[in-house]
């Protein structure tokens, strides 16, 4: 479980450089961010939500903050375009006209 909590988090910050790249070229990034939210929030709520399996009752306590650390991620996955608007964000340009 750490092994995979540990790849998804690499993964994600690979994919949030991909798109601060483009941003910073001035190419067009909106299909990269949208992936990034995406996939760093998901990663988030799923890497907490083994966090607090992992410590098992202590996990689930709020005396300690993997619980609270989970309830973050959830939220994270709402704000700023819900992750079910990213997903059409990134279809939408996948099935435009062209890739942009
Ligand atoms: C704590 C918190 C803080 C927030 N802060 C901000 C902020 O600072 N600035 C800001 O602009 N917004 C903010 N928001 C709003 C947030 O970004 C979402 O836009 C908003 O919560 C979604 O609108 P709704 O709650 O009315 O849900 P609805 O629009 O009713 O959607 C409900 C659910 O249905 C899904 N859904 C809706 N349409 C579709 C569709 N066509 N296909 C598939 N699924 C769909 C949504 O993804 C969501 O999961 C915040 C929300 C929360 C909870």
């Amino acid at each position: 479980m750490l092994a995979d909590m540990a790849t998804q988090i690499e993964a994600g910050r690979a994919l949030c450089l991909s798109a601060a790249r483009l941003r910073d070229a001035g190419l067009p990034f909106a299909k990269q961010a949208a992936m990034a939210k995406l996939h760093c929030t998901d990663t988030a709520m799923r890497v907490t939500t083994d966090a607090v399996q992992i410590l098992g009752g202590y996990g689930y306590t709020a005396d300690f903050p993997a619980e609270r650390y989970m309830r973050e991620a959830k939220v994270l996955q709402i704000v700023e375009g819900t992750n079910q608007i990213q997903r059409m964000v990134i279809a939408r340009h996948l099935a435009g006209p062209e890739e942009r």
